[in-house]
């Protein structure tokens, strides 16, 4: 796909749920939860500077194969259940299984935007994210 992509000069819309490989081939990455964007941002931006809540989760669990790395590392475990995309919970579609939910999230869907607390910074946490309360983990050993 590399290849191709370097000699025809193509664009990939790339849909997987393995995030190893979303980062070998992305320059861009969206992650989607309930059917609704949640971040977005550069590879780098996303991996290493994730703000939502539920892509730290999903970084979290994502293998890593270096001992060093791993014994530092905080695996965020999700509780309870997938909502139907029928009926979604209000306000922001991952408030009922979010550890940093409070009264905001069910009354208001947070839009898509660079939260304002790093609106104008060259930090790599200035990117897209869905949540009211949005800022940086550290997800050590992120792939
Ligand atoms: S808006 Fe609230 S519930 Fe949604 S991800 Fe952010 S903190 Fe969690």
């Amino acid at each position: 796909m590399e290849k191709l992509q370097d000699e025809f000069n193509l664009s990939y819309l790339f849909i997987a749920h393995d995030l190893s490989i979303v980062r070998h081939i992305s320059d861009r990455v969206g992650v989607m939860y309930l059917g609704k964007m949640a971040e977005i941002g550069t590879d780098e931006q996303i991996y290493d500077h994730p703000t939502h809540p539920y892509t730290q989760a999903l970084l979290s669990a994502v293998p890593v194969p270096d001992p060093d790395a791993r014994e530092g590392r905080e695996r965020i475990i999700l509780t309870g259940d997938v909502p139907s995309p029928a009926n979604p919970p209000s306000g922001c579609r991952f408030r009922t299984r979010c550890w940093k939910a409070q009264d905001k999230c069910a009354e208001e869907l947070p839009l898509l935007a660079v939260p304002e607390r790093f609106a104008g910074s060259d930090s790599l946490a200035a990117h897209e994210s869905a949540c009211h309360f949005a800022e940086e983990k550290d997800v050590v050993g992120a792939a």
